[in-house]
């Protein structure tokens, strides 16, 4: 049973306390109270854990600030979209603003590798006026063999570049919960030059561990990106232990997953699945075009196959696009094959602002016909 609090409560502690006290004078049940900052509002959530079944709603519906009860059958108690009216989607970081109204675009490196690679990219970044980006520093590698990205040295020049181009939000996939201090550590010493959010890789989606370690950092939010071989119940369910831990904010992403049915692409793109992910849950969505397709083939109309992925996940609704670039990707360390060079950035912005264009007049067409508000 979930307790809604209305919105942008003024004495939102004391409503919470008021639904404590009432779930106290059921034995067995307790109460986990969850905090939502959402990009337009900010409320929170009271979870009654425990044997619910008998528990009346009436007595929680008549206290002050309570918003809704609903009861929850549902396995995603944190991230399930319990009430589609409610806007939850979505959260704020370092002035970035992630969710459901516009997308962003995280371009950048799979794996830092120089000074002049990083830099360059956020150049490029900054004259199109991009403030998000990919900088892997830690990076899983299926052979032990493979250049395994520099870790903590790359930190400081990193974050630092990323300050003096004015990127706001950097994606940064951590391996272990040890990588978590080393980059806040590394933010508090450069200044908090710019923001990061925590990449749970494909292969660390079941890390339970790992998964609720992070959810219990709540400085950092989470870009979550699909088991690449399990289910997608599977792969919300390791979101929601991000969450239950006290981490809601986390943008999920659909980057393929791994069958020959795909051949020749890396993986088979699962884009179908934006909708379904924005129907069940309240996370915003991103899409990989670069994981899902692993080259830079074109199609006979010219575009790269990287285009019309990324434009297929944008016309279904995702938030962001994370997509691998390098000035030079001849010599990049990882999934060179796949990276985009850097005079295809502006056509690839470009190309995300038309099929955003095309959703939000296809929405606003089909709502029109349906007599319905339309909601993109
Ligand atoms: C990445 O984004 O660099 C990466 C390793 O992706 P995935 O975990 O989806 O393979
Ligand atoms: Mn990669």
């Amino acid at each position: 049973m979930i307790v809604i609090l209305e919105p942008d409560l003024s004495d939102q502690g004391t409503a919470v306390a008021a639904v404590g006290a009432v779930a106290a004078r059921y034995p067995g049940v307790t109460v986990k109270p969850y905090e939502f900052r959402g990009v337009r509002h900010r409320f929170a959530e009271v979870h009654l854990l425990g044997p619910t079944a008998n528990v009346p709603a009436a007595p929680f519906e008549s206290l002050p600030g309570v918003r809704q009860v609903v009861r929850v059958s549902a396995k995603y108690r944190v991230i399930g979209r319990h009430d589609p009216a409610h806007e939850t989607v979505g959260f704020e970081h370092n002035g970035v603003r992630v969710g459901d109204g516009e997308v962003h675009v995280f371009a950048g490196l799979c794996a830092v590798d120089t000074r002049e690679h990083v830099d360059a990219v956020m150049a490029a970044l900054a004259r199109e006026g991009v403030v998000t980006t990919r900088m892997g520093a830690y990076k899983p590698r299926s052979s032990p063999y493979d250049f395994q990205g520099l870790g903590r040295e790359c930190l400081p020049w990193v974050f630092e570049a990323a300050g003096r181009h004015g990127i706001k939000l950097i994606a940064m996939e951590a391996t272990d919960a040890s990588h978590l201090d080393e980059i806040a550590e590394a933010l508090e010493s450069a200044g908090q030059p710019t923001g990061v959010m925590i990449q749970v890789g494909t292969r660390n989606a079941q890390n339970y561990e790992l998964l609720k370690q992070i959810g219990r950092r709540h400085e950092f939010p989470v870009l979550f990106k699909r088991g690449m071989g399990i289910s997608l119940e599977e792969s919300l369910n390791a979101c929601e232990y991000v969450a239950s831990e006290g981490n809601p904010r986390i943008l999920f992403c659909l980057r393929g997953v791994k069958t020959h049915l795909g051949d020749p692409h890396r993986n088979l793109v699962d884009f179908a699945h934006v909708p379904v992910v924005r129907r069940q849950t309240r996370l915003p969505v991103c899409v990989d075009p670069s994981h899902s397709v692993g080259g830079r083939m074109t199609a006979p109309d010219g575009l790269p196959d990287i285009f019309h992925v990324a434009g297929q996940g944008v016309a279904a609704g995702a938030a962001a696009v994370l997509v691998d670039f390098h000035p030079r990707p001849e010599a990049a360390l990882c999934d060179a094959a796949q990276a985009l060079t850097l005079d295809l950035l502006q056509p690839l912005l470009e190309h995300v602002r038309l099929m955003r264009e095309a959703y939000e007049r296809a929405v606003a067409a089909f709502s029109h016909r349906e007599g319905r508000p339309a909601s993109a």
